[in-house]
């Protein structure tokens, strides 16, 4: 069988079998070609990977990757679908489907009973109305993943690969960035979806450090204190500390001058290095 990706073989196998497609599920499959090779490429997919994919559609990204690597699961909430794909993934014995909501899905488990115990990349067209969700649960659960190459909108994306100082850099780019080199894999307008989304899409890649850059003393007091310094951006980091909730004003300028930051600064200038020293000396104070 020949790529799903153009326009005319998507409307095709939709209209063979009566498929409607739900707004509310994020169902806007890709039909250009160059950015299915793209992710690909970004993914640095080879024969011995294992690949999760969350949502497959009617299974366009999942062929591609099924003809080159080990084995791929993919995970579909969408019940009508599963026929559809159980069609057009017919000739790749390494694909797996499954039909659950990813977020319900005990990743680690699926990795162990599936995936031959992992590593695994997690490479997808993302429903856009859980993405945060989908990457953070692979980044934060201790989940065996060595890559994750996505198809977001694209603001997030600019969100995750945003660096200190810009308008697109807050509580996600730290969040994503403690864990991962990102880099921007594919730029996908709207027009390269059926149906048209009112966004445009971009293909980010987020590679999974062997070791966290920046250790620090605490991870839920270095992800409070980034909130806290990200919740009011207009404010300086010693105002904006305060909504911690645990530091009296005077704690706050302690900690800062202990970490050598400049109390007038925003959250948004921090680097993640400033963050994780900050937070340790936080942390030091935690009542
Ligand atoms: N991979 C296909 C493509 O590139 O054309 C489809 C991508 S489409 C943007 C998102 C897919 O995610 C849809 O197939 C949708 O049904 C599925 N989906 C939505 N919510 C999901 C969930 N909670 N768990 C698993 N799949 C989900």
């Amino acid at each position: 069988m020949d790529r799903l990706s153009s326009h005319r073989a998507t409307k095709e196998v939709v209209q063979k079998h009566g498929f409607k497609f739900s707004k509310s599920l994020g169902q806007n499959f890709l039909i250009d070609d160059n950015v299915i090779d793209r992710i690909l490429e970004g993914a640095r997919l080879s024969e011995g990977d294992h690949i999760i994919e969350v949502g497959p559609g009617i299974g366009t990204l999942t062929r591609e990757m099924g003809k080159v690597a080990d084995k791929v699961v993919a995970i579909e909430i969408d019940k009508t679908l599963i026929p559809i794909l159980k069609e057009t993934l017919s000739d790749l014995e390494n694909v797996e489907v499954v039909n659950q909501d990813i977020l319900k899905v005990d990743v680690q488990e699926l990795i162990k009973e599936k995936l031959n115990h992992g590593p695994v990349k997690l490479v997808a067209n993302l429903p856009y109305y859980i993405t945060t969700p989908i990457v953070m649960k692979f980044l934060e659960e201790d989940i065996p993943v060595t890559d994750i190459v996505v198809m977001v909108q694209k603001e997030v994306a600019d969100r995750m690969n945003a660096g200190p100082g810009t308008k697109d850099y807050g509580a996600l780019s730290v969040a994503v960035q403690y864990y991962c080199d990102t880099e921007i894999v594919a730029k996908a307008p709207r027009h390269m979806f059926v149906p048209q989304p009112n966004v445009d899409s971009t293909v980010i890649g987020l590679h999974v450090r062997e070791e966290i850059k920046y250790p620090v003393d605490n991870e839920e007091i270095f992800f409070k204190t980034v909130k806290a310094s990200f919740g009011q951006r207009r404010k300086t980091l010693l105002n904006a500390l305060s909504g911690l909730g645990f530091l009296t004003k005077d704690e706050i300028r302690e900690v800062l001058q202990e970490a050598n930051i400049d109390e007038k600064r925003r959250g948004e200038t921090l680097s993640i290095e400033e963050f994780a020293t900050l937070s340790n000396k936080v942390n030091a104070k935690v009542p």
